[in-house]
């Protein structure tokens, strides 16, 4: 018992195993299931570097103890005069002030981390921030020609590809692209390279679920450091090339240098794999040019650059803004690229670099600025984690191999052998469906359960029979009736009006009126109500819109259907009456049942209590107590009694179900001779004879062709006769019996028509 039902436990497992493999294929198909985990809340990190110089403005700018402040303070303008309220003195908190740093300790302290967690799935974000000439290129790409000043983008792509040399457990892939943005165009700095990839122009950016992507920027695979530094330094000359060709100034532009990976685990097993990418962003100039009265492109650039870093200053505002929850990026192309990553879900610096001369204060203020709002900003870093569809199948796949072959040892150890659990094939189906039909002709007891997937079947196979068995009753029901869609008022109407159908419900010209109820003698009304005045009563009093179908019901069952719905109600009453009988009566056998039980134990008592006394026997008649003795005697009595009443029921159960056949006809005829009372009393009769017309608007359906140009049963014959003896001549004759047919038709339909006008004249008479 146990291992059968460990197997059935199994075959569920399966079953419910199905769906499972399906949903993975739809999520296939889908793409992949994207899974952020979320971390906690992190501050943005702002960081200063001060481009080294010989004239550094001492009394002005003053670092803080802990290198995480700098103070800026300006002398009183004289100009202004003894009373002005100008502002002098600022404090800025950051989280380092690089002064005199190297590239390397630059990187250590601003990129380092970054990178490393992008390779455990968390995106990150490093972006240089200054005016032209304070060292943002340098910071982030560095002297190319010179390895030791080498910038973050070359460091971060050798930190990557040496991390994924100490992760054997991986698979990492590595792409990159560098998009360029100037003047609110997008350029590829890359394009320059073979890409197998859609190439798309102009470029736009998209966002889907997975975030935010450039459609037409080629992201090239690198296997190895020295090719990603090749596709640095690829965009890197494309960039310097364009702002000669066509005289771009190189600093008036953002440049968005993207690493991104991909890290599967190298163990089948494992479904999830990670994303990340690492946005190095170098952007154009902060410098506020507008003022210095600039014409022509250097004004429509300085434009556009203060337009792009006001958009990032206002989308920054909003996102160190706790309370907002619309952020504006996609006013502008550098923020709408970065969407996903400002803010959200990445790690994020921010490398502020100023001069270090007084001269340059003005401006350095305003970096600084901007550096402390970026420092409102909170981040909530999470890995990307994904879902590997094809591996999950490929998973599950083997999970139900190995749970079939364990099902399979299941069933031979419960002797259960030759039990297929595969999915059913078309014979077997089959058998199922006939199976299924047996049982419900009675021919079969019952069907064996076999597992859950033949349980399935059965119940499938059920629908299938059920529903066929419908479209046959409706198809037997439109060989014989007139089938009028009841919401089809015009084609009701039309039937009516043209006489077809008289009051009683029945065709016009049937004598006996059978073949409009089903199989049932048509309703007939009270005597002494005649129903040819009651119909032009209706008539006169038809209402211009049907009422709703319940309330004519009820009107119904008052007027023609109470005589039908009497008989429905008295049959229901002695079914019920019936039914309370049977259930009395059944109350009354458990109560006889019990005391024959109670009695019976009583004499075995007795009789137990005999045997052990000793017996006595008189001339080879056993001698029994008293008690005893009444005790046999009323068994007996009870089971007479258990015997009569079981009778009575039996007698009962025939009865109610007769009983509740009749109230079935009963309730079925009541609803039909409704259908057609309503129709005909509440939906406007058209002139049909004239809509029968050949060549009118009559549509097939509404009045049963069969009816109305039927062959009578002699042509019929002699139609059958004629198939007979012209059909082997050949397909040649088709079209001569074709036109016999058509010619017969026309005949019997003038005959029906005539027929029709003759009725209508005699009942108009009477
Ligand atoms: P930006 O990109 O902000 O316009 P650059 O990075 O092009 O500025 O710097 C302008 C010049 O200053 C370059 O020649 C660069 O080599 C030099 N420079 C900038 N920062 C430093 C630094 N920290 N150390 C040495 N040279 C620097
Ligand atoms: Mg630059």
């Amino acid at each position: 018992m146990a291992t059968v039902y460990t197997a059935c436990r199994l075959a569920v497992q399966l079953v419910n195993r199905i769906p499972q493999v399906a949903a993975v294929i739809a999520v296939a198909l889908l793409e992949c299931r994207c899974l952020a985990r979320m971390g906690t809340r992190k501050k943005v990190q702002a960081f200063v570097r001060v481009k080294p110089t010989d004239d550094f403005a001492h009394e002005m700018i003053k670092y803080g103890d802990d290198n995480k402040s700098i103070d800026i303070h300006l002398k009183k303008d004289s100009r202004r005069g003894v009373v002005n309220n100008q502002q002098t003195d600022w404090s800025f908190k950051l989280d380092g002030v690089l002064h005199d740093a190297s590239q390397d300790l630059v990187y250590e302290t601003v990129a380092r981390d970054a990178v490393s967690q992008a390779l455990d799935g968390y995106n990150g974000t490093i972006m240089c921030y200054g005016q032209t000439g304070a060292g943002k290129t340098y910071t982030m790409t560095g002297a190319t020609e010179n390895y030791k000043h080498r910038g973050i983008l070359p460091r971060a792509l050798q930190q990557v590809f040496k991390m994924i040399e100490e992760r054997p457990t991986h698979a990492i892939t590595v792409r990159v692209s560098y998009l360029e943005i100037y003047n609110e165009n997008l350029f590829d700095l890359l394009s320059t390279l073979p890409y197998v990839g859609p190439s798309v122009t102009p470029m736009t950016i998209v966002e889907n679920p997975q975030g935010v992507f450039i459609k037409g920027l080629s992201v090239h695979l690198t296997s190895q450091e020295e090719d990603a530094f090749s596709l640095l330094f690829e965009g890197e000359t494309n960039r310097i090339i364009a702002s000669h060709t066509m005289n771009k100034n190189s600093s008036r532009s953002h440049c968005i240098f993207t690493i991104y990976m991909e890290a599967h685990s190298r163990t089948l097993s494992d479904e999830k794999y990670i994303t990340s990418k690492i946005n190095l962003v170098d952007l154009a100039g902060s410098e506020r040019l507008g003022k210095t009265g600039s014409e022509g492109r250097v004004l429509k650039e300085a434009t556009y650059i203060n337009k792009s870093l006001s958009f990032l200053e206002q989308a920054i505002i909003a996102l160190g803004d706790q309370k907002r929850d619309h952020i504006p990026f996609r006013q502008c192309k550098l923020t709408h690229a970065l969407k996903d990553s400002l803010g959200g879900n990445c790690n994020m610096v921010l490398v502020t670099n100023i001069y270090g001369e007084a001269a340059q204060l003005e401006e350095t203020l305003s970096s600084l600025r901007f550096a402390s709002r970026m420092k409102l900003v909170t981040t909530e870093p999470a890995i990307n984690e994904k879902y590997d569809a094809e591996r999950m199948v490929k998973n599950l796949e083997k999970e139900l191999a190995l749970l079939k072959q364990e099902l399979a040892i299941h069933d031979s150890l419960a002797n259960r052998t030759l039990v297929n659990y595969d999915p059913m094939d078309e014979i077997q189906i089959a058998e199922i469906n006939s199976q299924v039909r047996r049982y419900l002709e009675g021919t079969l007891d019952e069907i064996d359960i076999i597992n859950l997937r033949q349980i399935q079947e059965v119940f499938n196979q059920f629908r299938v029979v059920l529903s066929q068995q419908e479209q046959e009753v409706e198809s037997a029901l439109r060989r014989k009736y007139t089938l009028i869609d009841k919401n089809d008022f015009a084609a009701i109407s039309a039937v009516q009006k043209a006489g077809l159908v008289d009051a009683e419900g029945h065709l016009v010209g049937e004598p006996d009126g059978q073949s409009f109820g089903l199989g049932v003698a048509p309703f007939s009304i009270k005597p002494g109500k005649k129903s040819r005045s009651k119909k032009t009563l209706k008539d006169q009093l038809r209402p211009s819109t049907p009422p709703s179908k319940p309330v004519a019901f009820e009107d119904f069952k008052n007027e023609r259907g109470s005589e039908i719905n009497r008989i429905f109600k008295e049959n229901k009453s002695i079914l019920n009456e019936r039914r309370k009988r049977a259930s009395e009566t059944t109350q009354r056998i458990n109560v006889i049942k019990r005391e024959i039980d109670v009695t019976k134990d009583a004499l075995n008592f007795q009789k137990s209590l005999r045997e052990k006394q000793g017996e006595y026997e008189n001339k080879g008649l056993m001698i029994i107590d008293e008690e005893e003795f009444l005790l046999i005697l009323k068994l007996k009595d009870l089971k007479t009694q258990y015997r009569n009443e079981y009778q009575e029921l039996r007698d009962l159960r025939a009865e109610i179900q007769y009983c509740q056949r009749l109230v079935d006809q009963c309730r079925h005829r009541l609803l039909l001779e409704f259908d057609i009372w309503y129709n005909e009393s509440f939906v406007i009769p058209e002139d049909v004879q004239a809509a029968l017309k050949q060549g009118s608007s009559i549509r097939p359906g509404m009045v049963p062709v069969n009816r109305i140009v039927s062959l009578g049963e002699d042509d019929q014959d002699r139609f059958s006769q004629l198939q007979q003896t012209v059909l082997p001549e050949g397909p040649d004759s088709i079209s001569f019996y074709n036109a016999k047919v058509k010619t017969e038709q026309k005949h019997n339909y003038m005959k029906t028509m005539v027929g029709l006008q003759q009725s209508h004249r005699k009942q108009s008479h009477q």
